[in-house]
C-alpha cells in the first residue's frame, strides 16, 4: 500500500495490529477519523489511555475492574463459596446477562494450550487451588468454552483440587460444541448454568 502521507501510514499501521483488522480496513477507520471533529479522536485517544494506565484486576477473582475488589465479590448478596471458572472478562459478562448465577468467579485469563505457549503457571490458577485448599469454596464450576483446551484447562484444574473433595461441576452442555460462550444465546447459557453436571459426569461423556 503507497501512502501519500507518512503521519496517515503510522496512524493505519497502528489500527492494523488490532485483531481482525486488516490494512484496508484501518485505512477506512482512519479516513473516517480525519472527516470527524477533531474532538473525538481526542476522546479516543484519551479512553484507551486511560483504560490502559488504570485498569485494575479484582484481588479476588482477577476480573477486570476499577476497584481492588471487584463489584461482584464485594456484593453480599452472592454466594462467594460457589465459584465459577471462566477465561476472561466476556464470559462473566455473558453468565452475568442471563442473571441466574448468584456465585461469584473466578477468571483464569486464558486456556492452557501449549500450541500458544500458554502453560498452567501463565494463567490464574495458583490462586483458584489455593481458595480450595484454604476451604473456602463448597463448589466450583467449570464453564470454559467446550474446546480441546477448554477441557484440558477443566481437567488440569480438577485433578489439582480433587484432594480436597469438593463438589465440582460443569456446565451442561447445551452450548455447541466448540463454540465460544460470548456467542451463546442468553437462555441456552442460562439453562446451562442452572442444569449443570458433575465434572465427572462430562469426563465420562468425552473419554
Ligand atoms: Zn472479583
Amino acid at each position: 500500500m503507497d501512502f501519500s502521507s507518512k503521519l496517515l501510514e503510522n496512524a493505519v499501521n497502528e489500527v492494523s495490529q488490532l485483531p481482525g483488522i486488516g490494512k484496508r480496513t484501518a485505512l477506512r477507520l482512519v479516513l473516517h477519523l480525519l472527516k470527524q471533529p477533531a474532538s473525538q479522536t481526542a476522546h479516543l485517544s484519551q479512553a484507551l489511555l486511560q483504560m490502559r494506565n488504570e485498569i485494575n484486576y479484582c484481588q479476588h477473582c482477577h476480573n477486570i475492574s476499577d476497584t481492588s475488589i471487584c463489584e461482584i465479590c464485594a456484593s453480599p448478596k452472592r454466594n462467594e463459596r460457589l465459584i465459577c471458572v471462566v477465561e476472561d472478562v466476556r464470559d462473566v459478562m455473558a453468565i452475568e446477562n442471563t442473571g441466574q448465577f448468584k456465585g461469584v468467579y473466578h477468571v483464569l485469563g486464558g486456556k492452557i494450550s501449549p500450541l500458544e505457549g500458554i502453560g498452567p503457571h501463565n494463567l490464574h490458577i495458583n490462586t483458584l487451588v489455593e481458595k480450595v485448599s484454604q476451604g473456602k469454596a463448597d463448589e466450583l464450576i467449570f464453564a470454559l468454552s467446550s474446546t480441546m483446551e477448554g477441557d484440558t484447562t477443566n481437567f488440569y484444574i480438577f485433578k489439582q483440587i480433587e484432594p480436597y473433595g469438593i463438589t465440582t461441576s460443569t456446565i451442561a452442555r447445551g452450548i455447541a460444541v466448540g463454540d465460544e460462550l460470548e456467542y451463546a444465546d442468553e437462555v441456552t447459557l442460562g439453562r446451562s448454568i442452572v442444569n449443570r453436571i458433575p465434572f465427572e459426569n462430562s469426563l465420562k461423556n468425552n473419554y
